[in-house]
């Protein structure tokens, strides 16, 4: 498990320091103009302090947004405020980048396992994120399994570890694996 520890960074220059670092003010600004709104994130420096505006909907109709989503912009609501500084589409498109650094830790609940054991039973273990920071899935399984970087490449080398992505991917959201005792054979590689 992936559990949040708190929110990634937005990282873009601030105007009025050298710091590059912002957070969240926890407020969300909606004006409305006719029938066309405009909804932006409020963040703030880590070191001046100075508040910019991230757009989240430009000139949109009221009709367009979800009248709950529209609630919670005006109610400054926390849960959309966590969900928008950790959208990464919302960062793409806004031209910052996202500081997930210190923002999570994996906790295991695997059972003592030894890996070592020929007749040990399969084990399929399921990874799931809390929220959604890039992991590299080699830093999950040594982690995770308290290995070495080669032992864990040895054993997705040796097909003993069954894996839906590669080792040097970068997972953020739920994925399962299998352990397995013996390789499967595999035709193909005889
Ligand atoms: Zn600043």
């Amino acid at each position: 498990m992936i559990s949040e520890l708190g929110l990634p960074t937005i990282v873009k220059a601030c105007v009025s320091c050298r710091s590059t670092r912002h957070r969240p003010t926890g407020k969300i600004r909606v004006n409305a103009n006719h029938k066309l709104l405009d909804v932006w994130l409020l963040i703030c420096c880590d070191l001046c302090g100075r508040t910019s505006k991230v757009p989240v909907h430009e000139r949109i109709n009221v009709r367009a947004l979800d009248h709950e989503r529209l609630v919670m912009f005006e109610n400054n609501d926390p849960a959309i405020v966590r969900q928008l500084t950790m959208d990464a589409t919302l960062a793409h498109r806004a031209a910052y980048r996202l500081d997930w650094a210190g923002t999570w830790q994996l906790d295991t609940d695997i059972p003592f396992y030894d890996l070592q054991r020929p007749d040990a039973a399969p084990l399929k273990v399921v990874v799931r994120f809390e929220l959604p920071a890039p992991v590299r899935v080699e830093k999950l399984l040594t982690a995770g399994f308290g290995l070495s970087r080669a032992a864990v490449h040895g054993m997705v080398g040796s097909g003993r570890i069954l894996l839906p992505l590669p080792l040097d991917a970068k997972a953020r959201e739920d994925f399962t694996f299998l352990v397995v005792t013996a390789p499967p054979l595999s035709p193909e590689r005889a």
